[in-house]
Order: C-alpha cells, then sequence, then structure tokens
C-alpha cells in the first residue's frame, strides 16, 4: 500500500507541499503548515492490525521500526527511505504508575510519561529524527543544503546537535546566552555544532534565525517545521499503546512554543480517525507565569492572544513570549475540552522538589506540570480516580545548578519547603552518629 504525506496550510486555504520542499509557511497565506496524511490509505489496515503491528515492532531489534517514532512510519512519514532514516531508537520510554506522589495530591491513577530518558534528555529527539531524516534524503537527492539551524532553549538544539552528528550534516545553534543550563550548553558543543551564544532571549534568536534562514540555504528546525509535530505525536500513540490501548481521562502537558501540546493533540486525533482508539483524553497545558501568554488567553476564553515579554523562570525551556505553534495549540485545547493552568515560581520548584522526594527526579517543566495538576487536583476538575498521565519533558540531571540553588534557598521567589543540604562533619566517629540520630529522630525521613 503506497501510504502518502504531504505538508498542507492550517488554515485550510488548500495549498500543498511535498514534504522535501523547503517551505515552513504557507506562500498563499503566511500560516503554519501541517503534514497530512492519506488517511483513506491508512485505514484500508483495520484497528487490531495496527495495533498488533506497532506491538510487534516496539522496542524490537529489526531497524528503524523498533524505534518508537519509526515504529509508526506509515503514520508518521512514509516519504522518507529506510536507508536515509536517521534514528537514535527514540520513544520506549518509560511510563510508570507515581503511587506515593499520587497518594500525597490526592490521586490514585498518577502516572507520569518520562520523556526525560530519550536519548538526548528530552522530548525534542522525538520530532528531531524525522526532520533530520527528511533533510538527510534531500541531501541525498541533491539539495544544495549548508546546514540544519534552530533557536533554542536548550533542549531542541541539543537534539539537532545529536541527529546532525550522527548524520554527518553541519547543526547550527542560536542559544540566548546565559539561559540554558551548563548540560544544555555542552550538549551541541560536544557534538561539533557551530553554537552561537546570543545576547537576547529564545524570542529574539528565533526572530533572527526566521530571517537568516529566508534567505540564506540554511534549513530550519523549529518546531514551525512541522515534520517535528510528527515525531512528537507519536507520544500520543505510545501513551495510549504502553497503557495496553487505554485512553487516559486527562494528560498534562508543560507548554513553551506550543508545539508539543499540538502534536499530542494531533496523535489522538489521527488515532480515533484510524478507529485505535474511540475517545479523547482532555489535556491541561501548564504554564510558568512569568511567561503565560496561552494562559491568559485561556482566561479570555481564547478570545484574544496577546504575546507577552517572558519573565526570568527557572522554567528556562517554556520561557517564551510570542509562542510560534498558538494556533495549533488553541484549536487542540478547544477539540479536547481543554483547560490552561499556570505556576508560580515558588509553585513550580516545590512541585519539583516535592516529585524528587518521591523518587522522581523531575526537570522545571515538568514541575510546572505538576503543580498545575496539584491545583487541578485540589479545584476537583481533575478527580480522584481519574486516570491520569503527567508528560515529563526533560530528564533532571540537565538541571542541577537550578535544583542546587533550590535547596540553598537561592532561586528568586521561592521558599523551598523541602530542602535539603548536606550535613558537612569532621571524619569522627561521634559526630557522624550524633548526625544520623538527631537528623533521623527530629524531623522523619521523606517528604
Ligand atoms: C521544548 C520543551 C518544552 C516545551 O515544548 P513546546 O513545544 O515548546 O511547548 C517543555 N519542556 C522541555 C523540557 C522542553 O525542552
Ligand atoms: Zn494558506
Amino acid at each position: 500500500m503506497p501510504y502518502r504525506a504531504w505538508f498542507e496550510c492550517f488554515a485550510g486555504c488548500g495549498e500543498r507541499y511535498p514534504l522535501d520542499e523547503i517551505v515552513y509557511e504557507c506562500r498563499a497565506c503566511g500560516e503554519l503548515l501541517e503534514v497530512r496524511h492519506d488517511m483513506d490509505a491508512l485505514r484500508q489496515t483495520p484497528p487490531e492490525e495496527w495495533r498488533r503491528i506497532w506491538d510487534g515492532r516496539y522496542r524490537r531489534t529489526e531497524w528503524p521500526y523498533g524505534s518508537g517514532v519509526w515504529g509508526k512510519k506509515e503514520m508518521v512519514c512514509p516519504n522518507v527511505a529506510d536507508r536515509n532514516i536517521v534514528s537514535l531508537y527514540e520513544g520506549g520510554t518509560n511510563l510508570f504508575r507515581a503511587a506515593r506522589l499520587g497518594g500525597i495530591v490526592g490521586l490514585e491513577n498518577l502516572w507520569i510519561k518520562l520523556c526525560g530518558n530519550e536519548h538526548t534528555g528530552s522530548f525534542k529527539d522525538l520530532g528531531m529524527t524525522v526532520l533530520v531524516s527528511m533533510v538527510n534524503q534531500m541531501i541525498a537527492d541533491g539539495a544544495d543544503i549548508l546546514g540544519v539551524a534552530c533557536a533554542s532553549t536548550g533542549d531542541t538544539s541539543a537534539a539537532l546537535a545529536a541527529y546532525c552528528a550522527a548524520a554527518g550534516i553541519q547543526a547550527i545553534v542560536f542559544l540566548p546566552r546565559g539561559r540554558v543550563s551548563t548540560a544544555q550548553l555542552i550538549q551541541p558543543i560536544a557534538h561539533g555544532a557551530l553554537t552561537l551564544s546570543l545576547d537576547t532571549d529564545f524570542d529574539g534568536c528565533m526572530e533572527l534565525i526566521r530571517r537568516i534562514c529566508r534567505r540564506e540555504n540554511v534549513y530550519l528546525a523549529n518546531s514551525m517545521n512541522s515534520l517535528r509535530v510528527e515525531g512528537q505525536k507519536t507520544v500520543a500513540v505510545e501513551i495510549v499503546q504502553q497503557l495496553d490501548w487505554q485512553v487516559p481521562d486527562w494528560i498534562v502537558i508543560p507548554g513553551g512554543n506550543l508545539g508539543n501540546v499540538s502534536a499530542l493533540g494531533k496523535g489522538f486525533l489521527e488515532m480515533r480517525e484510524l478507529g485505535i482508539i474511540d475517545r479523547l483524553p482532555r489535556i491541561a497545558c501548564a504554564q510558568a507565569a512569568r511567561a503565560n501568554p496561552l494562559y491568559r488567553s485561556y482566561r479570555t476564553g481564547f478570545a484574544e492572544f496577546r504575546p507577552v515579554k517572558a519573565e526570568s523562570t527557572a522554567a528556562t525551556a517554556i520561557q517564551i513570549g510570542n509562542p510560534v505553534s498558538v494556533r495549533k495549540a488553541i484549536k487542540v485545547l478547544r477539540t479536547f475540552d481543554g483547560v490552561v493552568e499556570e505556576a508560580t515560581e515558588d509553585e513550580l520548584a516545590n512541585a519539583c522538589a516535592l516529585a524528587d522526594r518521591t523518587g522522581l527526579y523531575v526537570c522545571p517543566h515538568t514541575g510546572v506540570a505538576l503543580a498545575a495538576l496539584m491545583k487541578l487536583a485540589a479545584g476537583g476538575l481533575i478527580g480522584s480516580s481519574n486516570l491520569v498521565v503527567v508528560i515529563s519533558t526533560a530528564h533532571g540531571l540537565k538541571f542541577s545548578e537550578s535544583k542546587i540553588r533550590y535547596h540553598e534557598g537561592k532561586l528568586p521567589g521561592v521558599s523551598p519547603r523541602h530542602a535539603n543540604l548536606p550535613v558537612e562533619l569532621p571524619a569522627d566517629y561521634d559526630a557522624v552518629r550524633d548526625a544520623i540520630l538527631g537528623a533521623v529522630g527530629r524531623r522523619g525521613r521523606g517528604a
């Protein structure tokens, strides 16, 4: 069966382009594009058969189908020949029940999808494998592309750099100087990317890169490039697959540029079109209060949307005031009876620390999602027996600096309720014994 996919104008003006054309926005109306699939061709295979095929490939060895993304190749990007695929075995990250944290926040059925266990430590790998594979194919077909570039809050650049390094393609990354963690800065450097550290914020990097990519032979890898959304949408399929094809009641996801929430929604809608699922979850998108343009729009019933100047937040990956995918995200939230919640610096940092106390090790963005979840559960919108999945977007180890500052009480605007500092002692038996007995007796352990 010949599966087909193409770019199509998201505003519905009918413009279409092949996936190997260098185009990011509709040439007729300027709106974002989205990848559309020949759903009739996909529907030739019945849903039970798709489930069987996907389960048969999941985390197996037959390259590249063991990848969580390429295992769903027919509905992701059938246009790339297997030989051009650049895969680091994306997806297949753990979905686990966070029983102790759930107990503390009053949820019996709380699950965490740990996208931080991707190869480069964030969900960005899911989309980057698709984009870099397509570029790899375009280069193989003779396209003149100098390199692939992205503006990043730290994780997109790490993923782009790794996938380009795996393919032998030049990566160029634009980072806001001083606003990404040490781990995120060293990732593209280690992979040989041309790393431009610019004296501006993410929105400033984004504006520059759009101009560069419009004029030079540099391919744009930001999420306005809808190839990334195709890879990222597989998280929806994978969650349902890992729950033995049950659909959760709620999915909570942090949002910055809003590509990921758009991708999540697209994944569920296409599964429903194919008959794989028969209902949709509700979606809660969580924003940092210091970078909350979608939250403000939600408060107007999405009647209006105004970009904001993003203020500094520990949730650096979502410190975005003018999200590229806002219209896609609003459409998804309307379709999924969605809500938007926000979290202050104090709320997000304490949510992180509380989760860490229960054995998780979360990034600040997941802290935003968890703080939002706690508010929605306390308000009764999310019910105690609901099946809830929180998308944990990056690995906590990338964010050691902000965790250390939390425990030292040095995060601005944060009163650390779960601080736990190392006890410095001489190497002396009595001092050590007193410290152990004193600490354990005095405050008990755990959360
Ligand atoms: C990119 C990113 C986000 C936000 O995703 P958007 O698609 O920009 O909304 C959240 N958390 C982490 C860790 C990220 O890297
Ligand atoms: Zn258009």
